[in-house]
């Protein structure tokens, strides 16, 4: 039997119980179906055939799970750091002890390729560990003297919050986002993407079964348009931390506008990686392959636009072009494959819909161009080169395995042109030069900048973008920051004289 075959088999059995009971909501440590009774498909990009049906929850399922959390928080937030610690490292261990169950269910429901996927789970425990081990600090303060006051500040959990997330690694994101709020003391109420919703249900009973107590986590599946607003306008959420498009994030700050709640947003982006002649070009090229045409180019950071030095753009581009024709395109559970389907055929669409307008701007298609066998949500790697930058292909995130080559003569043209889009999300730099480096990076609009590297992530450094990327950062303390309410307690030193005013 085949690798995939194999595998196909083992993910057949994982999905077995959803194709059975579809993929209920997760309340107060129920499964429970939408109260309407209402239910939508998750089909798989692999084939467009449907894998389960899912609850399409509206207000009235978000004002039951609020309940559930709100109920929750009044002790959860009073667990000691240390106890909130220990649960969570026990789902740590749990979510690794499930990683295959994990991976398999992401690749049947996103498309994405097991290569990647196999490590989603680590990266989701590692997300858990990560903030675990903060929660006994959490509430820690300063205490800020002068000679009459002295203040003393902590910190204290907002509430419950609302999670909504992306269908892009929807398991890695959604760990990014509720660890922190759990380690911090806050409940959770989780709206995932309505085209991956699979992965949000094991996350939320793997964290039940490694002890977290109910209601603390709880998952409302269902459309943005209904679920995610509802949960947006209810008075009991203290904040929105939201993961998506840009054009999302505007409705929802909107929507949460009349109940005043704090917002944290991780939103698109159009990210230069910059190539200067003085670079590695040989790391320089693995590194602007696989930042675009990994994860299926689904991917927030990816590089989207490649600025390359004029003296070097066609040796540059044409090896770029040869990884790009090179890449195997395949079904997501074989072991070889690099590029996967798209999530959606809606999705597919807008992305080869680029391919014509690239065609009808007067770039070049350099590689791919064109969709790939009949079935499914495949599409070739593509690489467009003599674009400008006014161009769609370079000011419109296209959210797939398409890179858009543009040339540039010198550092002003380079920073000009990387600069030049409503988004600045992240940046990579190639060259040997370090003071160009300085130079570059100090003027780069971009809230995570990388040099002579892909996208290497540490958890205690800030994530986060400016511009239409985004408002706010997490990872380290700045994740405990949101979720956490600073209060200042001020007290007299000696006794001072209290204004009179009689
Ligand atoms: P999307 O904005 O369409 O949807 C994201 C989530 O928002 C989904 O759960 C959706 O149901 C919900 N939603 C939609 N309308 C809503 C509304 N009116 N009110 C409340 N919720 C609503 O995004 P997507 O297409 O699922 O994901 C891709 C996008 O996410 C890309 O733009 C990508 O760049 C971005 N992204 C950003 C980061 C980052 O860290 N900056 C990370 C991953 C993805």
């Amino acid at each position: 039997m085949s690798q995939l075959q194999e595998n196909l088999n083992r993910a057949e059995g994982y999905l077995k119980r959803f194709r059975e009971t579809g993929v209920l909501n997760h309340i107060d440590g129920d499964s429970v179906p939408a109260a309407s009774g209402a239910t939508f498909d998750t089909i798989s990009p692999v084939d467009l055939k449907p894998i389960a049906s899912v609850a399409k929850s509206g207000a009235q399922d978000i004002d039951r799970a609020v309940q559930a959390a709100d109920k929750a928080f009044k002790t959860w937030s009073k667990t000691p750091g240390k106890e909130r610690r220990a649960i969570l490292i026990k789902v740590a261990e749990a979510i690794e002890a499930r990683a295959e169950e994990i991976a398999f269910t992401e690749c049947m429901d996103t498309g994405q390729a097991l290569r990647f996927m196999s490590k989603a789970a680590i990266r989701g425990a590692a997300n858990f560990r990560f903030f675990a081990d903060k929660a006994p600090g959490a509430e820690d303060g300063v205490a800020l003297r002068n000679e009459n006051q002295m203040n003393v500040t902590s910190r204290r959990p907002l509430g419950p919050v609302g999670v909504i997330t992306p269908w892009n690694t929807p398991f890695m994101l959604s760990t990014w986002k509720i660890a922190p709020a759990l380690a911090s003391g806050c409940t959770v109420v989780h709206k995932p993407a309505e085209f991956s919703p699979m992965t949000a249900k094991l996350l939320v009973e793997i964290a039940e079964e490694a002890g977290l107590p109910k209601g603390v986590l709880n998952l409302v599946n269902g459309f943005g348009e209904d679920a995610g607003k509802a949960l947006t306008e209810h008075l009991g959420i203290k904040a929105i931390a939201f993961v998506g498009e840009s054009r999302t994030g505007q409705m929802i700050m909107a929507q949460a506008a009349p109940t005043l709640k704090r917002f944290h947003f991780e939103l698109g982006g159009k990210n230069p990686v910059i190539v200067f002649d003085d670079a590695d070009l040989d790391r320089a090229a693995d590194a602007a392959s696989f930042m675009i045409y990994s994860l299926n180019g689904e991917r927030c950071t990816s590089s989207s636009r490649l600025l390359v030095h004029d003296t070097i753009y066609e040796d540059f581009t044409r090896r770029v072009a040869e990884v790009a024709n090179k890449i195997k395109v395949g079904h997501p559970l074989d072991p070889e494959t690099v590029v996967g389907p798209l999530i959606h055929p809606e999705h597919k669409k807008k992305v080869l819909s680029y391919f014509d307008k690239a065609r009808a701007e007067g770039a070049t298609i350099a590689a791919g161009g064109e969709k790939c066998g009949d079935e499914g949500c495949y599409i070739r790697p593509t690489l467009f080169t003599q674009a400008t930058n006014d161009m769609s292909i370079s000011q419109e995130e296209i959210f797939g395995p398409v890179l858009t080559a543009i040339p540039f003569k010198d550092e002003e043209e380079a920073l000009r042109i990387a600069n030049d889009t409503q988004y600045g999300l992240s940046a990579y730099l190639w060259t040997n030069d370090l003071n160009r480096a300085m130079r570059m990076t100090d003027e780069l609009e971009a809230g995570m900048m990388w040099v002579n590297s892909e996208n290497v992530r540490h958890l205690p450094a800030p994530f986060g973008g400016v511009k239409s990327s985004g408002i706010g950062r997490d990872g380290g303390d700045w994740s405990f920051d949101f979720y956490m309410e600073l209060v200042n307690v001020s007290f007299p030193r000696k006794m001072h004289q209290v204004s009179k005013l009689g």
